[in-house]
């Protein structure tokens, strides 16, 4: 039980399309303001890639969640989308 909830704890920070943690994926977008754009995974060989966007809230689906959270931490890309 315990292996079972550290895997789901840890399960959250990492994409679930390759497996990679959410820090290794760049978020890029050409819109400005950056409300849709793709994100993609910097591990090499990994060809993880999918699109974003920032809908309303009560749409949100989970890789809105997951872009947001990117934003969060990528402070580089941040400033530069801010
Ligand atoms: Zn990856
Ligand atoms: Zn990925």
């Amino acid at each position: 039980m315990q292996a079972t909830t550290a895997a789901m704890s840890k399960a959250a920070d990492l994409c679930k399309q390759c497996g990679h943690s959410w820090n290794d994926h760049k978020l890029l977008t050409d819109k400005d303001p950056p409300l849709e754009g793709w994100m993609e995974c910097s591990v090499a060989g990994c060809t993880c890639r999918f699109t974003w966007s920032l809908p309303a809230a009560s749409e949100m689906d989970e890789m809105t969640k997951a872009a947001e959270y990117v934003l969060k931490k990528n402070d580089e890309l941040y400033r530069r989308l801010a």
